[in-house]
């Protein structure tokens, strides 16, 4: 057991918490399951996986369309995380919420929607060095079609976005600035609320991929003042396939539907059909009614724990787990910015991540190796991939003791 100073929050019970996820009390390879991905995704409590279960079990209907009671209990029930989802990054309306697969499909339906409709030739496109995939490829299709140009936000050693450099990058043919809330790959928490001021004072739209923000901290919407900000529910502790995306509703008001098909019209003609109105002109189809069910169990199941607490806690085990690593002879650590959520990239020297992934998950440790999906930062710290560790408020100082005790076992096997 390492000397290092354990602190917990006063309040906060960690192996309480740990009973309400069913998947943590495994063994893999005869160790016990050290999940260290939760960043990838988050496991779910019991109460999440209860609410897809009675869904189905008990209220299973199509919803919107139907004057029968199951149909009018789900479609309640699903109505209910939008709310809830209102609630969680205090939008001003309901309206403002609209339910996607997940962020990607968030990011994609507004550069999408309100970028063909005004993003011309030689308009510019401002996102960051460390962009996931999902907040550069939407923005990079969008520019090759409308002849638009993308534009970088560069990033220091530490893995912090250079602000006095995305000043320079503003300007009058600037339309939208793009960037996440934190990196998924190296942990940092990006000043968000100064970025969109920024895009604001230079006349462009500010979206926050908020994918690794949502498990981790408060999200007040107003208070950034976004015009757009988009979370997947799996990485909430929800389901996969559900998301939402938040939009001013004067934005979504003025921008053309996404999809059409069912649920997002008001009346169709072969000669002309009218939308809906918000949120359910952006929602085509049956959507994901069971996901978007369990999402709210999710919401409601991190506001119970309270995501002050989530923060103070997680903010401990990355100071621990930091020191832990800090101590592994050719560890380094990717991403050291001052502001940082639970996140741990790194790499040891002459051991490829993948190996040491593979050691780790023959001690039980679930680790992700590899580019984690944000190439071009990668590319930026000249590494091919790191070892990431992620966590959530379910682990514990003993499973950061287990992965340096497994790195330890790493490097006796490759030395
Ligand atoms: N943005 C960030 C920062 C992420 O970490 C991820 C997923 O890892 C995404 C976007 C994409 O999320 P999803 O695959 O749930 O759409």
């Amino acid at each position: 057991m390492s000397t290092l100073s354990r602190v917990v929050p006063t309040g906060f019970d960690v192996e309480t918490i740990r009973e309400d996820f069913p998947v943590l009390k495994q063994s893999i390879h005869g160790k016990p399951l050290v999940y260290l991905d939760s960043a990838a995704t988050a496991q779910k409590p019991h109460a999440v996986v209860d609410a897809i279960r009675r869904f189905h079990e008990v209220d299973c209907a199509n919803i919107h369309r139907g004057v029968h009671e199951l149909s009018q209990r789900s479609t309640a029930a699903y109505e209910e995380t939008r709310a809830k989802a209102k609630k969680f990054l205090n939008a001003r309306t309901k309206n403002e919420l609209i339910f996607v697969r997940g962020t990607t499909e968030g990011i994609n339906l507004v550069a999408s929607s309100w970028g063909r409709g005004n993003v011309k030739p030689g308009d510019e496109i401002v996102i960051s060095a460390l962009e996931h995939h999902s907040n550069i490829v939407p923005w990079q299709m969008l520019c090759e079609e409308r002849e638009a140009k993308l534009r970088i936000i560069p990033m220091n050693d530490r893995g912090e976005l250079l602000l006095e450099e995305y000043e320079k990058l503003l300007g009058p043919r600037t339309r939208m600035v793009a960037v996440s809330h934190v990196s998924n790959a190296l942990g940092t928490i990006n000043p968000v609320a100064r970025i969109v001021e920024m895009a604001h004072n230079a006349g462009a739209l500010a979206l926050i991929d908020g994918a690794q923000a949502a498990p981790h901290m408060k999200i007040d919407v107003q208070a950034l003042d976004a015009d757009f900000y988009t979370f997947s529910g799996h990485k909430v502790f929800g389901p996969t396939g559900i998301g939402i995306l938040y939009g001013k509703s004067k934005l979504l008001n003025a921008m053309p539907p996404y999809q059409g098909g069912g649920d997002m019209i008001k009346t169709v003609t072969f000669e002309k059909t009218t939308y809906a109105d918000l949120p359910y002109k952006f929602e085509a189809g049956t959507p994901n009614i069971a996901g978007g069910i369990g999402l709210g169990a999710a919401l409601d199941y991190v506001n119970r724990i309270g995501l002050d607490k989530i923060a103070a806690y997680e903010h401990e085990l990355l100071v621990y787990g930091t020191e832990a690593l800090s101590e592994i002879p050719g560890l380094r650590i990717i991403g050291t910015a001052r502001e940082k959520a639970a996140v741990l990239s790194f790499i040891i020297e002459g051991i490829h991540p993948h190996d040491i992934g593979t050691v780790l998950d023959r001690q039980g440790i679930a680790v992700r190796t590899g580019h984690h999906c944000a190439q071009p930062v990668m590319d930026w710290f000249h590494v091919p991939a790191t070892t990431r560790a992620s966590m959530a408020f379910y682990n514990t100082f003993a499973e950061l003791d287990a992965l340096a005790a497994g790195l330890q076992k790493v490097k006796e096997i490759f030395s």
